[in-house]
């Protein structure tokens, strides 16, 4: 049996990003035999920036509503809340001690993040932030990670955090690997197809999974273009790259069918067609997901289960650390 774990943070409003990059293929690979999914609300990571309390948890249980809308099965998958299980933070604590302060100034979201809070904002759970997540994944012997490009950087220091584990100490954690898709690994910003699309960035920047069509065909026709007009997918088009990548998903076509069908037509009728397109989509599972987040009852017995069944193997683990380093 394999184990699937991944996680996303309430610190936004979850955007086209999240969905096609993470969310979408974590439903979609559920069937597979022979794998185990768990998948969490990082709750914990999104406190590394500061967060209105209400509102985060408002997001936490808006984050389960849209697993379960997007179509993760909790009955296929253990859906948790990462700070409902203690485990998390006592393992990051423990491997704190096994990465130096270099290995974690060299990543580039806590640069990145850091860079923009200014000297007053460079908290210590910012700069931690990847302990915390080698934690949330070697508690579970995970083996893959399906995440965003952005986060295979992260994953790499949590196998060499494992890996220097069970140097000194023996076979303690299974060594995972990140799982990236093929097309929507990186989603881009509408502003700026350098930056990746990002549900903490300016709102413009990103389509919401909640928003409305007038607000999504407005973001598309603003969204940044060469000024070739011509629709095709290339590495030095990024700008329109990104869109068509967009397009693909939420129409399933294929470039070759979608740069076909645009020939001779310009960039202002593509991002009108792509702004209807999506926001018909998501008008679709927008109402399918303020059906499933008006029930908060059943949201609460998906948690309930989830943390049940995902502390009990964080606890064991937490056990086998604890009694090799000898702290119980
Ligand atoms: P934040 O700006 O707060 O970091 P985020 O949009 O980056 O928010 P996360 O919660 O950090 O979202 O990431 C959740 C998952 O979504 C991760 O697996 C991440 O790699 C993936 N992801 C985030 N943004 C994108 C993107 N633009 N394209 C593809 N995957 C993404
Ligand atoms: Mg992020």
């Amino acid at each position: 049996m394999k184990r699937v774990v991944s996680g996303i943070k309430p610190s936004g409003d979850l955007t086209i990003g999240n969905y096609l990059g993470a969310m979408k293929r974590w439903a979609d690979n559920q069937h597979l035999d022979g794998y185990e999914n768990f998948f969490f609300v990082a709750n914990l990571h999104a406190i590394t920036v500061k967060q209105d309390a209400g509102l985060l948890r408002k997001r936490t249980f808006d984050i389960v509503a849209w697993l379960l809308t997007v179509g993760v099965d909790p009955n296929k998958s253990v859906i948790f809340i990462q700070s409902m299980i203690p485990a998390h933070s006592e393992i990051c604590w423990i491997l704190n001690n096994y990465v130096t302060m270099g290995e974690l100034a060299k990543m580039t979201q806590f640069k990145d993040k850091s860079l923009k809070s200014g000297k007053e904002g460079q908290f210590v759970g910012l700069y931690d932030y990847p302990v915390l997540m080698a934690g949330d994944v070697l508690l579970y012997d995970a083996d893959e990670i399906p995440v965003g490009m952005d986060q295979t950087q992260h994953i790499e220091l949590c196998k060499a955090i494992a890996q220097r584990f069970n140097n000194i100490h023996g076979e303690t954690f299974k060594i995972p690997k990140a799982t990236l898709s093929k097309t929507t690994a990186k989603i881009m910003s509408l502003n700026d197809a350098t930056k990746k699309m990002s549900k903490s960035e300016s709102a413009d920047s990103f389509i919401g999974l909640d928003e409305d069509p007038d607000s999504i065909i407005k973001k598309f026709k603003r969204a940044v273009t060469d000024s070739d007009n011509k629709i095709s997918f290339s590495k030095d088009k990024p700008e329109i790259s990104n869109l068509l990548t967009i397009y693909s998903e939420f129409a399933d076509k294929t470039f070759d069918e979608i740069e076909k069908e645009y020939e001779g037509k310009g960039y202002g009728v593509f991002k009108n067609d792509l702004g209807e397109i999506v926001s018909q989509k998501l008008k679709d599972i927008q109402k399918t997901f303020s059906e499933i987040r008006d029930d908060e009852e059943r949201l609460k017995n998906v948690i309930a289960e989830g943390n049940s069944n995902a502390g009990i193997i964080a606890n064991e683990k937490m056990n086998v650390v604890k009694g090799i380093l000898g702290l119980a």
